[in-house]
């Protein structure tokens, strides 16, 4: 069995069939790759063949190349990675411009066979770069379908041409959203966009490709005509001079420098434009074998493509019968519990919405309305899918409504007594096998379980707000939490088409247990007098989306506030000295509550829109004449989220790395590059990372101690991949 195959029929049209054994959806492999050229020459060569068809005998067309592929070539290529890397890219060029090519005289463009693409659904990445090399691409008028080059979130680019071919089809300008942000469009937009040539109805794909071959069509690509010039103008041309500045100024604002893809990618983009088609692909496939060896691109394959997708599939799911949720309860509709219950239903889960008043209920089911009003005015939804999706929120106050779910997700104040009532409410009217779950961000789930009569179906399934927005779904394990609520909460996740992380019952468990050190550590710096700019802008040029003081005003000062006088009554005498309450404290006597009441640690005009950093924070804190160097401040920034993670793993927090990679990148931000702060200090190395603590904690006090868990690593020459993820798990 091959993954291509090849018919022909009587008038000579060939069609070549791509269909990966043993998968849903197609992937470039080497050797399915071997075998597409195979085919193709054969019917280049064969006399008999007037033209060819290229599609898929799946619904969609193909998910792209298999990442794992390019992780086999680096290692198979000894001490000459590179030379591997560039080799397999130019090999993949040569095949595909052999397709372009399609046997044309080389100085006439005379004879050559037409080649289309028929795509009956989604092509990604190589999924749409080989299409790009044939000569022209229909795709099936499937609504469902997306169509892009969405490499660049993964750390890479376009490798196999896609890069060259799309920036010489549609200029650099109209290239850039596809390219810079792995924009994914519907068919119609992809030929409005001029990435693909025709939009045909599904069922006539393949006749409409065979009759543009019989037709005998123009073949010759316009860049390989005499007088090309490139849509937009290249970078001399005074239009493409502006594009080409306004790119390099608008990527550099937008990544801060910190993602290597994307410089390599302008870059590609920019010398290529300069040169011929040939020239211009060589120097696509140096970049991209550049971008391969840069830790970077590895790491970001690792967690936000290969373990991304094992935990969305059940990576840590304990054996347990399908537990796929029928009916959903959301207790609470404020915030939290209006976006839980829009995901639900856009899962086609049937919820019932319960607050306190049926005001409030309706509210909380009105963020549906609103919604889905805005999905119609963006013609991503249709009136009968609002009404549908509505159709499954019951909102009211009646408990008794809850009486046949199978799943309670309860998001009411973040207040024990208030959850403790709530859970007595609920259990008296939900059947035995009712899995309950607490939306708390920062109660003991141990603790409420408390007030349970089943503790073992008692768990805390965490979500980010907003809701409909966040992927990442904390999943809390409590002491007595059984597997079968595990696995209720992971397969609940998967409906709704979250990533999932499950960890063990602790103070603000994993991702806010990270995210408050690095707040905490940006406040801290304040106070010593370090400039907020300084700090904030360090935080940008990590890579992280917002600086501590940024996030402070997003999630505001109060919040911060409230948690800190509750975590106090807590933790009594136990709590730690926290020298950052008095920042915080006197920001909320001010009234600066943040982005919520138009000021905060940054000044916002009267439509909300965030100005500069607010001066009267130097007044009080004025800044140090010395100001630290951008290494000492991001450092600190990093290791203070760093760190947690490390105890969050000694402490049996995390069961996983993998888990903790995934949940920093997708729950707070944490500098997608690094593929996670232990693949970040993977890419440190144990020995340094210790080192590097163990001068911060000198100089900035213990809450940088190395832990004795990165210290063994140290001294053993330990990485925590190689460690704790054994080579099937880390991939
Ligand atoms: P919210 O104040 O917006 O909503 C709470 C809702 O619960 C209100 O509509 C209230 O009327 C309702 N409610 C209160 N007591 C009730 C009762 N006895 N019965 C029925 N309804 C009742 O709060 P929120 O921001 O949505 O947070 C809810 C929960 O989610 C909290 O536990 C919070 O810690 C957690 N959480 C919040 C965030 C966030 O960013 N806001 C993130 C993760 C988790």
């Amino acid at each position: 069995m091959t993954d291509f195959t090849m018919t022909k029929d009587a008038d000579g049209v060939a069609t070549i069939v791509w269909d990966t054994v043993g998968k849903s959806m197609n992937v470039m492999s080497r050797e399915s790759m071997a075998q597409l050229s195979e085919l193709a020459e054969q019917a280049l060569a064969d006399d008999a063949v007037k033209g060819i068809i290229i599609t898929s005998g799946k619904d969609t067309f193909a998910g792209g190349m298999d990442l794992n592929v390019l992780a086999s070539i680096r290692e198979e290529s000894g001490d000459n990675p590179e030379q591997g890397l560039f080799d397999f890219t130019m090999n993949g060029h040569k095949m595909l411009r052999r397709l372009e090519r399609a046997g044309m005289d080389p100085k006439t463009n005379k004879g050559g066979k037409p080649i289309a693409a028929a795509l009956p659904g989604t092509a990604l990445g190589i999924g749409l770069e080989l299409p790009l090399a044939c000569h022209r691409i229909f795709a099936a008028d499937n609504p469902k379908a997306k169509i892009g080059l969405p490499e660049i979130m993964v750390g890479i680019f376009p490798g196999a041409g896609g890069t060259t071919r799309l920036v010489r089809k549609m200029g650099a300008m109209a290239a850039s959203p596809l390219l810079l942000e792995g924009k994914l469009n519907d068919p119609q937009k992809a030929k409005a966009a001029g990435v693909i040539d025709e939009v045909v109805p599904a069922e006539e794909l393949l006749a409409k490709a065979k009759e543009w071959i019989l037709s005998e069509p123009k073949i010759v690509k316009p860049w390989d005509e005499k007088g090309y010039k490139m849509p937009g103008g290249t970078p001399y041309h005074p239009a493409g001079f502006m594009t080409f500045v306004g790119a390099s100024a608008m990527v550099n604002g937008k990544t801060q420098g910190a993602f290597p893809a994307a410089k390599a990618l302008l870059s590609a983009v920019y010398e290529g434009a300069l040169v011929p088609f040939d020239t211009a692909l060589k120097i696509e496939a140096r970049y991209f074998t550049n971008i391969l060896m840069n830790p970077s691109s590895s790491a970001m394959i690792r967690s936000l493509f290969i373990n991304k997708e094992a935990l969305e599939k059940g990576a840590n799911r304990p054996a347990a019968p399908d537990q796929k949720v029928k009916q959903v309860g959301v207790i609470g509709a404020g915030m939290m519990g209006a976006g839980i219950a829009l995901v639900s239903a856009l899962a086609g889960i049937k919820v019932v919405l319960i607050d306190s008043t049926q005001e409030a209920a309706d509210k909380g089911k009105s963020y549906t309305t609103t919604y889905m009003d805005k999905g119609i005015s963006r013609k991503k939804a249709t009136p009968e899918k609002k009404e549908a999706v509505l159709g499954l929120i019951n909102a009211t106050t009646d408990y008794d409504a809850l009486k046949d779910c199978d799943l309670i997700v309860e998001a009411v104040f973040e207040d024990p007594g208030v959850k403790a009532d709530v859970t007595a409410k609920v259990q008296a009217v939900t059947g035995p096998d009712c899995i309950f779950a607490t939306n708390t961000s920062t109660l003991p789930i141990t603790e409420l379980a408390k007030a349970s009569n089943d503790p073992e179906k008692f768990i805390g399934i965490h979500f980010f707000s907003p809701v409909d927005k966040m992927l990442l779904v904390e999943i809390i394990k409590g002491k007595a939490t059984g597997d079968v609520a595990v696995a209720k909460a992971l397969d609940y996740v998967r409906q709704i088409r979250k990533t999932p992380i499950v960890v063990n019952d602790e103070r603000y468990f994993y991702a806010n247990r990270c995210i408050i050190p690095y707040i905490n550590e940006g406040m801290r710096m304040v106070q010593e007098g370090v400039a907020p700019a300084l700090i904030e802008n360090a935080a940008r040029q990590l890579g992280m989306p917002l600086g501590p003081l940024q996030l402070v005003d997003e999630t505001s000062i109060d919040l911060g506030a409230k948690i800190a006088k509750a975590t106090k009554a807590a933790m009594g005498d136990a709590y730690p000295d926290n020298d950052v309450d008095e920042i915080i404290f006197w920001m909320f006597d001010e009234g600066r509550l943040g982005r919520k009441s138009n000021a905060g640690f940054y000044e916002y005009d009267e439509k909300g829109k965030r100005q500069g950093l607010w001066q009267g924070l130097a007044e009080k804190y004025p800044h140090a004449e010395d100001q630290p160097d951008l290494i000492t401040v991001q450092h600190r920034l990093m290791f203070a989220q760093v760190l947690e993670a490390v105890r969050a793993l000694e402490e049996n927090v995390l069961e996983d790395i993998r888990e903790g990679d995934v949940g920093a990148i997708l729950g707070w931000g944490f500098a997608p590059w690094t593929g996670g702060p232990f693949s970040w200090l993977d890419m440190l190395g144990s020995a340094y990372a210790a080192e590097r603590c163990d001068h911060l904690a000198a100089r900035f006090g213990p809450r940088f101690s190395t832990p004795a868990l990165l210290r063994e690593m140290a001294d053993k020459g330990q990485s925590f991949y190689k460690r704790f993820a054994g080579e099937a798990k880390a991939a």
